[in-house]
């Protein structure tokens, strides 16, 4: 790699080989790849660069792809009787769509995630509570099962109702919580801050959504816990998890070295970017050795920012901090926003604020629509309407329309909270 260069990938003198098999076996075996790349001269594919010369892929391609040929699409090139899971992406912005794992896919899955535990602090003979959803989301069996592999102790709880995670976690005596932010959030407004007390519990593990990527949140959520909050980044057309945060700079270390190239692409110009320390821009990435449903140069719709300068720990991985989908941005004045960058602002003023809020996007208005919560002991409502439209206003540089409503009036999400909504 790197600094300077237009992609990662750690060790390319020896993995471009590995990407070159990868190519050569994607036109022969897959008829959606075949044509993606026709004419191009995989067979010479001899130096990273040429990674540039490569068409990108999108989600929309992978879901008309699966159309085509369900369940896992024509560009699945394993066969059916090698295909140990059949796993999907969890459609929070976009309809769901499958991804396969062979035997060997699993155990990649499965190692990586090992790393990313192990970085994230959690060690041999931890109880782990994992609260995030099973069934069909990546981040549920394989996640549990790199814990396993981690010799952690798994307690499958689930996303459960507040009490009976009460119960659970005390009863197991758990180390560990591994859920989604919004999950804490939900916990809290049903328990109170005081109510969420487990005296064993020395570490809360984030994933599934953004909000562990925010520092203002992460801060909160380390209030009401009492405990360090760290985080993973994953999906499921890459891995269920490859990259995870140390707690000692920004940022999750990338694990998945051995298995992804990685690009960043500005969304709005369709131009590559430099792969260097601060560039933002959406995660594009290929698989260098994915068996099943295999991606090349795919846009993943998450905006990324990568992180290049050392970390205290020694790990000298790029790390990549998660701002959002960009699916779910809003343009005002110009300016992209995330949601993200809005719950930066509101879980600053927590407690003055809840963690609840919600974007109403107007096409035909140039200002934020925010629906936030004052929080249960304010008595001057008003006063923090004016401070809160101040700091939107100095932080994203973008007028706002702030409706403040009484605490536990806004939804809350076991899972993935839903922040934007488009009128
Ligand atoms: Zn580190």
């Amino acid at each position: 790699m790197a600094a300077g260069g237009f992609f990662y990938c750690a060790d390319a003198d020896r993995h471009v080989a590995v990407l070159r098999a990868q190519l050569q076996r994607l036109v022969t075996r897959s008829p959606f790849y075949a044509q993606k790349l026709e004419g191009l001269p995989v067979a010479k594919f001899d130096q990273m660069g040429a990674i540039a010369d490569l068409p990108m892929t999108t989600l929309s391609e992978i879901r008309l792809s699966q159309m085509q040929a369900l369940p896992l699409g024509l560009h699945a090139v394993a066969d059916l009787s090698d295909v140990r899971f059949i796993h999907s992406s969890s459609g929070t912005t976009a309809p769901p769509h499958y991804v396969g794992v062979t035997a060997r896919d699993w155990e990649n899955w499965v190692a990586t995630a090992q790393d990313c535990f192990s970085i994230n602090g959690v060690g041999e003979g931890d109880v782990v509570l994992d609260a995030l959803g099973f069934g069909m989301f990546t981040g549920g069996l394989p996640i549990a099962a790199g814990f396993q592999r981690l010799g952690a102790t798994v307690v499958p709880a689930g996303p459960v109702d507040p009490k009976s995670l009460l119960r659970i976690a005390n009863d197991t005596r758990i180390k560990f919580m591994i859920c989604t932010p919004s999950y804490i959030d939900h916990l809290t407004d049903h328990l109170g801050e005081d109510g969420l007390t487990i005296p064993t519990l020395r570490g809360i593990l984030l994933g599934a959504e953004p909000g562990g990527s925010i520092p203002e949140l992460r801060r909160v959520i380390e209030r009401i816990t009492g405990v360090p909050a760290v985080e993973g980044l994953g999906n499921a057309d890459l891995m269920p998890i490859f990259a995870a945060r140390c707690g000692l700079s920004e940022g999750n270390h990338l694990v998945a070295t051995n298995g992804l190239l990685l690009e960043l692409v500005d969304p709005a110009t369709d131009r590559v970017l430099p792969f260097d320390d601060g560039v933002e821009g959406e995660l594009v990435a290929t698989h260098l050795a994915r068996e099943c449903t295999p991606v090349v140069r795919l846009r993943t719709g998450d905006i990324v920012r990568a992180h290049l300068t050392p970390c205290p720990c020694g790990r000298t991985t790029p790390r990549l901090t998660c701002l959002g989908r960009i699916d779910d941005a809003v343009v005002i004045d110009d300016r992209r926003i995330l949601p993200s960058q809005v719950q930066a602002v509101v879980a600053a003023f927590n407690p003055e604020t809840t963690l609840a809020f919600e974007i109403v996007h107007r096409r035909d208005d140039d200002r934020l629509h925010l629906r936030a919560e004052y929080g249960i002991d304010v008595g001057d409502v008003g006063h923090l309407q004016r401070r809160l439209t101040a700091a939107l206003a100095e932080r994203l540089h973008v007028p706002s329309e702030i409706t403040l409503l009484p605490p536990h009036t806004l939804p809350r999400y076991e899972m993935k909270s839903r922040r934007l909504w488009r009128a």
